[in-house]
């Protein structure tokens, strides 16, 4: 809006000066000049204006995090903590002649908490917070992000003096939008300058006058920065923030939940192992959605199944408006039946819900409780997720004679992993260095690793052919199953042979 304002001013004034020029040949010089200081006038108000309004918002007072509020990122509050203690034993470091800390990077993925731990260093050393996001700094005038740099670290120490406080933590978020190396291809002039000014402001920060400022910046990209940033008496300090593992999911389901009226029946344990992968701001928002869907259906708490559809639909985003034909959907029953018994068979309760509903880009969906959270996989667990992949088509093979286009996520899923059994020396092949493998040589591997698998599926599969049959029928009336109901029928379909 106030763009448009400026050019319509600038539109107006222009026309007015042609037509004065036009009717009025002798009184041309004096309005030009008129004018032109006018514009002058308004134009470096408005730019002024403009930083002055960045600035002002910077500072935020409302929220006050506790380090108990965070949940998980047990090492990352140790670290940070001990960090902070150089500000809050100011005199003992005077003492021993230690350096103050001046700055301390935090990296990690999106929403794992490094703003909340941002705020939450401000309350545990009682110092202002300053934030700015590295975006904000980023202007088309050369010099604006370096002046709006000097204004935050003036407007944070005078912010403390009028708190009275002794500390002021300055939080950039996103440092690597400034603080990409310099000079580089994608780099410009005006990023550099912003930089440079945030190095100069870092290094002519006074350690023992008061306030102490502390900058602490976020950034997912750590390679991205430029190295003068973390070099000693600057950002020396590096904390990582990753994902939440499982007791980490727990207790931040513990803690978004706290606020929530859950019903007693709710088993936040279980839902913390089915969210391997989830940030902290994931397992927010799935606590929101899972309120959401709780109000929809009027009740007056939440239900685990209100939380197991949320965790589909953060996975998977919202229920698409997609309508499978009838015939679509009793393909893709059978097909997720397949993933489902082959998951089931390789690993006991390993299926936690099974749905045909479209969401995303799915068409449907077989939920597995994960394993305990794990880095390393051995070839049995390899093959076995192989094989899962594979029972979907395997299954419409089975019942139509014939596969579809709805196997193609899953054949992906399943190649990578093959290529993974021969990265890793896990195949035939024994230990070889898969980027000098020869082309054939690795497809035809992969090949033969696909085929045996396929005919070990389609064995495991076809003793289950009928009830398959007769199973997809319910699952495509209902839309949704639970593995626990999954589970009785998958025994009752197991004692049959015995019982013939
Ligand atoms: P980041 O800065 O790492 O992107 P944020 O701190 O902005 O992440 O987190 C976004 C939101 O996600 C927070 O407001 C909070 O609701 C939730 N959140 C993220 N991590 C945690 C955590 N460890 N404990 C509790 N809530 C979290
Ligand atoms: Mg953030
Ligand atoms: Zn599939």
């Amino acid at each position: 809006m106030k763009r448009y304002l400026k050019e319509l001013i600038i539109g107006v004034g222009v026309t007015t000066i042609a037509f004065v020029a036009v009717n009025f040949q002798q009184l041309t010089i004096p309005f030009v000049l008129l004018f032109a200081i006018l514009l002058t006038f308004a134009f470096v108000a408005d730019r002024n204006r403009g930083a002055a309004a960045t600035v002002s918002h910077e500072v935020a007072k409302s929220h006050r995090v506790e380090f108990d509020q965070i949940g998980g990122q047990e090492m990352a509050k140790r670290e940070l903590t001990e960090a902070l203690d150089f500000l809050r034993h100011r005199d003992k470091i005077k003492r021993l002649g230690i350096n103050p800390l001046k700055g301390i990077i935090l990296t990690g993925p999106p929403g794992t908490g490094k703003t909340l731990l941002a705020k939450a260093a401000a309350t545990y050393t009682d110092s202002v917070f300053v934030a700015a996001s590295g975006s904000e700094f980023v202007e088309m005038y050369v010099g604006v992000g370096a002046s709006r740099v000097r204004q935050m670290f003036q407007r944070a120490r005078a912010q403390a003096k009028k708190e009275a406080k002794d500390s002021a933590i300055i939080f950039i978020d996103e440092i690597d939008v400034i603080g990409g190396k310099r000079g580089g291809s994608q780099s410009h002039q005006e990023y550099d300058q912003t930089l440079n000014q945030l190095l100069t402001e870092m290094d002519g920060m006074q350690t023992t006058s008061s306030p102490l400022v502390l900058v602490i910046a976020a950034t997912n990209r750590l390679d991205m920065l430029d190295p003068a940033l973390i070099r000693p008496g600057r950002f020396d300090r590096q904390i990582k923030v990753d994902l939440p593992d499982k007791n980490g999911r727990l207790h931040i389901l513990q803690i978004q939940t706290k606020t929530r009226p859950l019903a007693s029946s709710v088993d936040l344990d279980q839902v913390a192992s089915e969210t391997y992968g989830f940030s902290g701001a994931q397992l927010e928002s799935l606590c929101n959605e899972a309120a959401i869907l709780a109000m929809r259906e009027n009740k007056e708490q939440i239900e685990q199944m209100h939380l197991r559809d949320a965790v589909d639909k953060v996975l998977l985003g919202e229920r698409t408006g997609k309508r499978p034909r009838q015939e679509e959907l009793e393909r893709v029953a059978v097909h997720e039946l397949g993933h489902a018994i082959m998951s089931e068979s390789v690993r006991k309760r390993s299926v936690s819900h099974i749905t045909i509903a479209p969401r995303g880009n799915a068409l449907g969906f077989v939920r597995q409780v994960p394993e305990a959270d794990g880095y390393l996989y051995t070839y049995d667990q390899l093959v076995d997720q192989i094989k899962i992949a594979l029972g979907g088509t395997v299954a419409e093979e089975l019942i139509y004679g014939n596969r579809s286009t709805g196997a193609q996520g899953d054949i992906q899923q399943a190649t990578n992993m093959a290529r993974t059994i021969v990265a890793c020396g896990l195949s035939s092949l024994g230990i070889v260095d898969i980027d000098n493998l020869q082309r054939n040589v690795l497809d035809e591997e992969i090949r033969r690793i696909f085929a045996e698998l396929y005919e070990a599926t389609r064995e495991l599969l076809s003793a289950y052919q009928e009830g398959l049959r007769t199973l997809s029928v319910t699952l495509v009336e209902e839309e949704n199953m639970s593995g626990d109901a999954f589970r009785m029928w998958m025994a009752e379909n197991e004692l049959q042979p015995a019982l013939v």
